[in-house]
């Protein structure tokens, strides 16, 4: 029996434990944070819940903006990103077009909408004739003039690349917690993408394989994600480093072998520069000036 509120991840182990009926004692040890706040899938019919602790893998915290567990972006690959989406929800522009069929050559009213759970990237131009039949409110409301934020292209340009997150696919629900033993081609990476122009809140989860990824500006930003991720690696282990070192002794005269100091203040510098050197930074002595 689970007392609590625990999330879908445990609630499959449970599921699959129960199945096999050769089993006569099961013990389940619950993660002490699977108690805490949760992770909820904004996925079209979804609503799945995990901790990000007992995602696999698992996230270090809980992260802004929408987010899709690994059945609903299993189905965003296959089906495309609206695919997961509960539809229009808003609309930004309208225009006129020429289009061209059967009966030759006509116009047609579009509409620019966005889309519940997907980031602006994803807004596209869709005709009257179909919007009416999904959104008929939006499209009154747009008409009537009561549109009082207006649609800035910058909403659909990276502006920092905040996490990158692993992506393992089941092959069914209660496979979820099974050994992962597909390889590397089912595997598949998310980065979690501050827009220009909007919060950190807006932020959402896309695909590296989305178009817009592969830009070299977006290029860019991974590479800097990478250096970010390479200095706070290197940093940890120099704090590591530091708790094995234990704490720095000054030292009273110079070590043996050195030419003999001009001055107090020379010895001075070398224990600043031992300083810096037991934190791991770099250092150098310019005239009086430890930089
Ligand atoms: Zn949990
Ligand atoms: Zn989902």
């Amino acid at each position: 029996m689970l007392l609590g509120e625990s999330c879908d991840a445990i609630q499959a182990l449970v599921n699959s434990i129960f199945q096999d009926a050769t089993r006569q004692v099961v013990i389940i040890t619950i993660p002490f944070n699977c108690f805490w706040s949760s992770l909820c899938c904004v996925g079209k019919g979804c609503k799945r819940r995990y901790h990000p602790s007992c995602l696999d893998p698992p996230l270090d915290d809980v992260a802004y903006g929408d987010w899709h567990c690994c059945f609903c972006v299993k189905k965003k690959i296959e089906l495309g990103v609206y695919s997961v989406s509960e539809g229009v929800d808003s609309v930004w522009d309208a225009r006129e077009v020429e289009v061209r069929d059967t009966r030759g050559s006509q116009k047609q009213k579009q509409y620019f909408v966005g889309y519940k759970g997907l980031s602006h990237v994803h807004n596209h131009w869709v005709p009257e004739s179909q919007l009416i039949l999904e959104a008929p409110l939006l499209v009154s409301k747009f008409n009537g003039n009561n549109q009082i934020m207006k649609w800035k292209e910058q909403w659909r340009t990276p502006h920092r690349l905040l996490k990158k997150r692993l992506l393992r696919f089941p092959e069914r629900q209660d496979d979820y917690h099974n050994d992962y033993t597909g390889d590397i081609s089912d595997c598949c990476c998310e980065w979690l993408v501050k827009w220009c122009g909007l919060d950190y809140e807006n932020s959402t989860w896309e695909l590296e394989s989305a178009a817009f990824l592969k830009s070299p500006q977006a290029q860019s930003l991974i590479r800097k994600y990478e250096n970010r991720r390479q200095r706070a690696k290197r940093a940890a282990s120099f704090s590591q480093l530091d708790k094995k070192k234990g704490p720095l002794v000054k030292i009273p005269k110079p070590p043996a072998g050195v030419v003999p100091l001009m001055n107090s203040f020379q010895l001075s510098f070398i224990n600043k520069l031992r300083e810096y050197w037991h934190k791991g930074r770099n250092a150098v002595v310019i005239g009086d000036q430890v930089m």
